[in-house]
């Protein structure tokens, strides 16, 4: 059973349609992020599972109750933007009581509510500061305790770490990672960054131009990616063109035959892409073995545990990280090598 079901939701900013056919069922406690670049609709699909905007078609329903035409208060969700949207005149005590106060809670309720949730985030000696008198990671922290301190039913968060330094970003990442399973709280995560999803995620939506192209958990998302724009946009990836012919499994990459460990899907003379992480490609010693593509070496770039080789194929740039080794240098620009594949 889904907490969090979102079936058939598409919507129009007058004749532009921005978000097409959304389906997704959301477990209890799940950690959902939407990924995909600018302007592909994520924040629109947040917003309409806020309430802040009406879905041309479709149905939002948590827990059980259709909230698609509810207003956002009564829909016991709670939000954290981009940029601190903290209120500046308030201290970070009002600021994470406010949500509480709205809905009228005591006065007694709601400052044991906020010590709890400044103890959460471990800002509790910061309860009497005002938002400018905090670092933007710490103003995080507190837009988040405020968010969740009206025990709402789902978190949503809209590129919440954008803005911050890639350090605190990181580290962040993992506190809130953490806050939520301590919490058991249902979570969705708009985010552009795919190193940012697959790390933080339980399954990831990568969207395109206001549709899914794929939902799956991060192992999913990069080992199998379903098209070429997740395989692209996830991950470092190269591509070969080449060609196939009838139900065997060698192809072609300009007149050097390829043989591969599985047939390739289809009949007849076709062209096909073969895709490659850089880390699934080895140097091999040996010579005419399957899964081997010969090539020259255009640049070798030293990252430390690994080289990225950059190799001319005849089909196409193939980057290969092959590991660091303290006894050989990597192949130098300008040497023959063959890639080998699993
Ligand atoms: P993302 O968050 O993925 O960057 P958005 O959901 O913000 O994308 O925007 C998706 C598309 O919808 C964009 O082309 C944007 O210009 C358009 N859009 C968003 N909000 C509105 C609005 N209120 N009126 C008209 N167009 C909008
Ligand atoms: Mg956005």
């Amino acid at each position: 059973m889904s907490f969090l079901d979102i079936s058939g939701v598409s919507k129009s900013f007058g004749g532009n349609t921005v978000v097409r056919g959304f389906d997704l069922a959301v477990r209890r406690g799940e950690f959902i992020s939407f990924l995909g670049p600018s302007g592909c609709g994520k924040t629109t699909m947040l917003r309409m599972v806020a309430g802040f905007e009406q879905p041309s078609a479709g149905r939002i329903v948590i827990d059980g109750e259709d909230v698609t035409h509810r207003p956002p208060n009564a829909r016991r969700i709670g939000m954290v933007f981009q940029a601190y949207a903290l209120f500046p005149n308030m201290s970070v005590g009002d600021n994470v009581a406010f949500g509480l106060k709205v809905a009228g809670r005591p006065a007694a309720e709601r400052a044991k509510r906020v010590d709890e949730m400044l103890g959460l985030i471990k800002l509790a000696h910061l309860k009497d500061r005002y938002p400018y008198q905090l670092s933007g990671g710490q103003q995080q922290r507190v837009a988040l305790a405020r968010a969740l301190a009206p025990s709402p039913r789902v978190l949503l968060l809209d590129e919440p770490l954008s803005a911050l330094d890639a350090k605190i970003r990181v580290s962040l990442r993992t506190e809130i990672r953490a806050l939520q399973r301590e919490l058991g709280i249902t979570t969705i995560f708009v985010t552009h960054d795919q190193e940012e999803a697959l790390s933080i995620s339980d399954r990831i939506v990568v969207m395109s131009e206001g549709r899914i192209e794929q939902c799956g958990t991060p192992h999913e998302i990069y080992n199998r990616p379903r098209t070429r724009f997740v395989a692209g946009f996830v991950g470092t990836l190269s591509l070969v063109e080449a060609e196939a012919e009838g139900a065997g499994s060698t192809v072609t990459v300009a007149g050097q035959p390829v043989t591969l460990a599985e047939p390739v899907a289809g009949s007849g003379r076709r062209p096909v892409t073969l895709a490659f992480r850089p880390e699934a490609l080895k140097l091999d010693a040996g010579e005419g073995r399957i899964n081997a593509i010969r090539g020259t070496v255009e640049a070798a770039e030293f990252l430390g545990s690994v080289v990225r080789l950059r190799v001319a194929t005849p089909g196409g740039t193939l980057l290969a990280d092959v590991f660091n080794s303290p006894a050989a240098p990597p192949p130098a620009p300008g040497e023959t090598v063959v890639l080998h594949f699993a």
